[in-house]
């Protein structure tokens, strides 16, 4: 069942969202070659806590931090820990913010010093396709119209869309429905409500899509050992626009979006 959100509702989720963004900005300031995805995680909790939220990710079936650091080949859920940032790393990190009960979702990957060039492009496009997926955020679109937006971009660019890990509807859950896959057929699936709130998250993998969970039982790798990019936003599907919900001073030029 898709719950439908009401603008109390939103004006919740937008409050949490406005934490994880700076919290997101925070934390690519402070990354650099040489820090550890422990003090990142760390970092994190801090910030999110003195803003009155609470990190959702840090107990979630057990899951022992508050981010998912997932550098290089790793696609989503690492476990934050003595890995220590190295020039020409691309990091993905994704954040979780509840406040008042409600959830934000949101990730990026971030480029360490001197990255390749097609390191670089793989950001480029996840973004894109991101921001494909996120202008179909209207009434009248169908889900397979969003799923198809991002699929699109991402193949067309050479790439691969991971597809055993899809997005979700978020709000008192992180998890809601509908799943949302990163690929699919225009035209087909529910037609998108006001009021829907999803976290739309492509996951883009340089080579094939196959990954692969490790012993740790949370990190997911690329089955190829190619370099994999994440780029998520939690989005309120509108009449005729959709707004984003954890947009980054850092993407707006300064001004909150
Ligand atoms: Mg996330
Ligand atoms: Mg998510």
């Amino acid at each position: 069942m898709i719950v439908r959100k009401s603008a109390a509702e939103v004006a919740k989720i937008a409050a949490a969202g406005d934490i994880l963004a700076d919290c997101l900005d925070m934390l690519a300031a402070e990354a650099r070659p040489g820090v550890s995805t422990a003090d990142l995680d760390e970092l994190a909790e801090r910030f999110i806590r003195a803003r009155g939220g609470v990190p959702t990710f840090l107990g979630y079936r057990g899951f022992p931090g508050s981010i998912c650091a997932s550098p290089n080949d790793m696609v989503v859920h690492g476990i934050p820990g003595a890995y220590r940032i190295a020039e020409g790393d691309i990091l993905s990190i994704d954040v979780g913010v509840t406040l008042d009960g409600y959830v934000a979702d949101s990730a990026i990957t971030l480029s360490m010093g001197a990255v390749e060039a097609e390191a670089l492009r793989l950001l480029d496009v996840t973004r894109e396709s991101l921001e494909a997926g996120i202008a179909q955020c209207h009434e009248g679109a169908r889900l397979g119209d969003l799923s198809h937006a991002v699929q699109e971009v991402v193949e067309a660019a050479g790439f691969s869309v991971v597809r055993s890990l899809v997005g979700h509807g978020v709000g008192r859950e992180m998890h809601e429905d509908p799943q949302i896959p990163n690929y699919g057929d225009p035209g087909r699936g529910p037609r998108l409500e006001e009021g829907w709130v999803l976290a739309i998250e492509p996951m883009v993998n340089a080579g094939g899509h196959e990954v692969f969970v490790a012993d740790d039982g949370w990190s997911i790798s690329t089955g190829d050992g190619s370099l994999s990019a994440h780029f998520e936003h939690t989005v309120a599907v509108g009449k005729k626009a959709p707004r984003v919900l954890t947009r980054r001073r850092s993407e707006t030029g300064g001004a909150q979006g």
